[in-house]
């Protein structure tokens, strides 16, 4: 059994006083048969969200709230300014790393060889991956969609191993959906999932019976429920409605 995930990736968005909000309604509503939550603030606002987890630990019910990173190093240590190891975010109490967001692919030059060897160093430093993949309008257009997928996910296999999705989450965001309000439909998502659930099962079943798969783009309280009533569909990643902490909390119950 899967248990649904809702990660919030802030993006350069956000406060400090975003993650108190957050959690002042977390207390109150999270059940301990809620989804698995996810924050992913910007990297200066991780100690906040912390600070937050560690004071509200005993009054969430049981539920379970993390957090992540927006984006990591391939490297270890060394003379890369402005850049964040996997070992200080998992020092700082990061779970969980986006790696491959398709705004670092196209704005800052992230290929997919850069972005199988963050997958790599998040993994070796006891972080797990959350993984973006997804196609372009005119790639979809083009009917080459699952093309696209089956290459951003076999790259991590060729680097990683065939056990590399045994500790990692994939997230589904096709880049037309992104940001823009205009999200994919439930069928169109399925349809993706699904194709990626099998592509990692001929990997390896348990695997494909078992990694999450979150869709991302576009979900608000108003479509999620039947996005995530999809069969491959394991939650999402908000980008937009995580900075609203009313609709935030409310995808979370959405997704249980
Ligand atoms: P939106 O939810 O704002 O479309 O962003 C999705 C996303 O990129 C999450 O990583």
């Amino acid at each position: 059994l899967r248990r649904p995930m809702i990660a919030g990736n802030w993006k350069m968005n956000g406060s400090g006083t975003l993650a108190n909000e957050l959690f002042r309604k977390f207390t109150s509503k999270l059940k301990n048969d809620s989804a698995e939550v996810v924050l992913c603030p910007p990297t200066i606002y991780l100690e906040s969200v912390r600070q937050q987890l560690e004071s509200t630990k005993d009054s969430l019910n049981g539920s379970l709230v993390r957090m992540g990173a927006q984006n990591v190093s391939q490297h270890d240590f060394g003379a890369y300014t402005g850049e964040v190891s996997a070992k200080m975010l998992k020092e700082a109490g990061c779970n969980y790393v986006i790696v491959g967001h398709s705004e670092r692919r196209r704005m800052y030059g992230e290929t997919s060889d850069i972005v199988a060897d963050k997958f790599a160093a998040a993994q070796k430093n006891g972080l797990t991956p959350i993984l973006c993949v997804g196609e372009s309008g005119p790639a979809r257009e083009a009917r080459r969609t699952f093309e696209v997928i089956a290459e951003e996910l076999d790259i991590v296999i060729e680097k990683n191993g065939t056990m590399a999705f045994d500790n990692a989450i994939i997230a589904y965001e096709p880049l037309w959906a992104v940001g823009t309000g205009k999200s994919a439909t439930p069928e169109q998502a399925q349809e993706v999932h699904a194709f990626i659930r099998k592509r990692l099962s001929e990997v390896s079943p348990f695997i494909g019976e078992n990694v999450r798969i979150l869709y991302g783009g576009s979900v608000t309280p108003s479509n999620a429920a039947d996005l995530f009533a999809q069969p491959d569909v394991d939650g999402g990643l908000i980008g937009g409605a995580s900075l609203n902490s009313t609709e935030f909390l409310s995808l979370c119950r959405i997704a249980m």
